[in-house]
């Protein structure tokens, strides 16, 4: 017998599937596509849509998915994510990682625009390569420029904080404004992209002006230093936790006597305590069942609460 509901929903999607299509191009849509395989932790289920988009499709995308009631989820690089196993109902939307970044050398600074969908390390190393000075540090954190922006991103004491002069972005009507670094009240992981709605389509830098050598020898000195402490041969979203005040989380998981604790394919990593590995097929429920190990250990032994950094992405129960 005939499904009417089932076939008024098919209509539906197949009407949405046409709409989106019409943005960005058949080839450029996925349906039920496994986010496993656009995570650094490579978990997660399927989302309904995935979508990549150059910045003005971006805005159109959104706009669509705003009008139809559609749930919609920007992604950058999902180098912080954690993606649930159901997936995420909806459209997850990435802007194009190739972008352009446009460098302005002045008398003693380099300013550059840059594409938020583009990564990091590829902005870092170019723009060290041009004599950025200081900015070695973000040649190694695997994300796109606006999920750095978006999380503040930040190693070896430096931050994004300290180059970043403004972004434009998509509001929450769909007007396209520009952010300062000031009113993106940057801090330590945090801005206010994370309590607002924006989506940042490009960035403004600034720089001094130093030794490119000596710069892109500061990024390979970095990159081993990296390779010998952390944990890069797994998948995985990077230092679970944030730093709790005056304490290191990876120390503080070691010392509770938990390197190598697992649920399931989740381990805490003996190279770096701070780090969750996937060591096979772990699950996001795996990730989740060692995370709630993890802090409730702690928090038994050293009264401290650990704050997850990675973001959780869908639905856990
Ligand atoms: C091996 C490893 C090492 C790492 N080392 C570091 C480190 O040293 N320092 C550090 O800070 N982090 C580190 N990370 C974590 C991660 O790389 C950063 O948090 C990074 O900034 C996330 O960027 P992303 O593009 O992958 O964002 P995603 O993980 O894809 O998304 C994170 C958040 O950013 C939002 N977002 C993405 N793009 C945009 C946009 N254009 N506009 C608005 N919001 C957006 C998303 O909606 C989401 O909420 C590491 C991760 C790994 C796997």
């Amino acid at each position: 017998m005939l499904n009417l509901t089932e076939t008024a929903g098919n209509a539906v999607e197949q009407d949405f599937y046409g709409k989106l299509v019409a943005i960005v191009s058949e080839d450029r849509v996925r349906r039920n596509e496994l986010l496993a395989r656009h995570t650094t932790f490579r978990i997660g289920g399927p989302a309904d849509y995935f979508v990549c988009a150059d910045k003005e499709q971006f805005a159109s995308v959104l706009a669509l998915c705003r009008n139809e009631g559609m749930p919609y989820f920007v992604i950058g690089n999902g180098s912080n994510l954690l993606v649930s196993d159901a997936g995420i109902r909806g459209v997850v939307l990435r802007l194009d990682r190739a972008d352009s970044i446009l460098f302005y050398p002045e008398k003693d600074r380099l300013t550059a625009r840059v594409g938020a969908g583009m990564l990091l390390s590829m902005f870092a190393k170019e723009a060290a390569s041009r004599g950025a000075a200081g900015f070695a540090f973000a040649a190694g954190i695997p994300g796109s420029v606006g999920g750095a922006v978006f999380m503040n991103a930040g190693a070896y004491g430096g931050e994004i904080k300290d180059f970043l002069v403004s972004v434009r972005a998509v509001g929450p009507g769909g007007e396209i404004v520009t952010l300062t670094a000031g009113e993106l009240k940057l801090s330590y992981r945090f801005s206010i992209l994370q309590k607002e709605e924006f989506y940042v389509l490009d960035a403004d830098f600034s720089f001094p002006l130093g030794d490119a050598v000596e710069e892109c020898r500061k990024i390979e000195e970095l990159a081993a230093r990296r390779r010998e402490k952390q944990p890069l041969e797994y998948p995985s979203a990077g230092s679970t936790f944030k730093r709790p005040e005056g304490y290191f989380s990876g120390k503080l998981i070691m010392d509770a006597g938990l390197a190598g604790l697992r649920v399931g394919g989740a381990k805490v990593s003996e190279k770096h305590c701070g780090f969750i590995v996937n060591d096979g097929n772990a699950t996001a429920g795996d990730v989740m069942g060692l995370i709630a190990k993890i802090q409730e250990t702690v928090q038994e032994k050293y009264s401290v609460f650990l704050e997850t950094e990675i973001r959780m992405l869908g639905e856990f129960f």
